[in-house]
């Protein structure tokens, strides 16, 4: 049968999450913070998440017999990650609440659908047009006025699944290079930097946004997020506003977060939605009374949602790969989070540390 959410999960409650990295492992925490157990399931073992609760499924994502027994053991249930089969989704959401649901996920799964949902809202968008084949690849550089980015529909982070194009041949090798999937060619943004916000829904339309930080990547990785940012009071309001009305139209409940370019003339462009916690939004976690963590959780839970006031400025960074092994001194220096990964690859990361100062100082 069925279950509803027609009051809040009550504390001693379980809310099953769907991933087992560190965003996983930052919303157990917060749920338990709240008197809530968290069930992770990872379809891998040994995961960062497995750290701080002992609830563990472990099983590919469409495994339905293991679907079957997080509902029946969840009062509701979340993820970490995008990338979920729709169809897991969709079965586990005949059982038991996914927030965000449905709706959330499948606009956000494909680039092509989601940039239709932004432009359809009456946002900006850098241009963009649908690539199946190399000929298309080809005449779709030929509508931009510079350089694109081939981007896969599907299945794209941190830069991967994205290549440059200078040319139509180079859109069409790329297109190639891509393996043949579906694909969209974006113009390429000159934009002055990147912002970001991050904001939660509750599911009875409720509203709470953060102030959004200023971005840096490195190879496609998000290096540093600080807040304030150059943003301005108004360029503050207008993201906030961009993020509510995201929210509303896809009927959201949680938080998620809207990634935009600051174009030279002060214009934001929405780059990407994730239906999630964010990396850019770490620095909630010492910045704000609510962090993003516990924010998602109160609105997954049917909880009403904290404050997302800034008591401080901050900048997070990210610690990358071998920068772990510096952790005597990044603990001296800042709030320190590692997310208890053993092996330290090139690109992947290991922790993060915020650097609070009083406001406005
Ligand atoms: P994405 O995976 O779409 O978030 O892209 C990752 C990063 O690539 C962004 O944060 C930007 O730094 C860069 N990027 C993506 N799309 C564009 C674009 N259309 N123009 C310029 N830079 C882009």
């Amino acid at each position: 049968m069925m279950k509803t959410l027609d009051k809040p999960v009550p504390p001693g409650g379980t809310i099953g999450i769907i991933g087992g990295g560190q965003l996983g492992r930052m919303m157990a925490l917060a749920a338990s913070r709240l008197g809530l157990k968290a069930l992770i399931y990872s379809d891998l073992p040994d995961v960062p998440a497995f750290q701080v609760t002992p609830l563990q499924l472990v099983a590919p994502y469409d495994d339905r017999a293991t679907l079957s027994g997080l509902a029946n053991v969840c009062s509701a249930v979340t993820f970490e990650f995008e990338n979920i089969p729709a169809d897991a989704v969709e079965f586990l959401g005949g059982l038991v609440p996914v927030r965000p649901g449905a709706k959330a996920l499948a606009t956000t799964q494909d680039r092509l659908i989601e940039k239709n949902f932004v432009a359809g809202l009456g946002l900006k968008t850098a241009p963009f047009f649908e690539v199946s084949s190399p000929q298309q690849a080809r005449e779709a550089f030929g509508r931009l006025t510079g350089e694109g980015i081939l981007k896969t529909r599907r299945l794209g982070y941190d830069g991967k699944g994205q290549m440059r194009a200078i040319s139509a041949d180079d859109a069409a090798l790329a297109f190639q290079a891509l393996g043949g999937a579906p694909c969209i060619l974006e113009g390429f943004v000159e934009f002055a930097y990147e912002a970001s916000v991050v904001a939660a829904r509750g599911a009875d339309g409720s509203f709470a946004a953060y102030d959004p930080p200023e971005n840096v990547h490195e190879h496609h990785i998000l290096r540093r997020s600080s807040v304030p940012g150059r943003l301005t009071p108004a360029q503050v309001e207008e993201a906030k506003a961009i993020a509510k009305k995201i929210a509303d139209a896809l009927d959201y409940a949680g938080v998620l977060a809207v990634e935009l370019f600051v174009g030279k003339d002060g214009g934001l462009i929405v780059n990407e939605i994730a239906p999630r916690v964010h990396n850019t939004g770490h620095w909630t976690l010492e910045a704000c009374a609510c962090s993003q963590f516990e924010q998602h959780i109160r609105a997954v839970a049917g909880w009403p949602l904290g404050s997302a006031e800034r008591h401080a400025d901050a900048v997070m960074e990210n610690i990358i790969g071998d920068e772990v092994r510096a952790w005597e001194s990044l603990a001296r220096s800042g709030a320190l989070h590692l997310y208890g990964k053993a092996d330290a690859k090139p690109g992947r990361k290991m922790g993060h540390i915020t650097r609070l100062k009083p406001l406005g100082r």
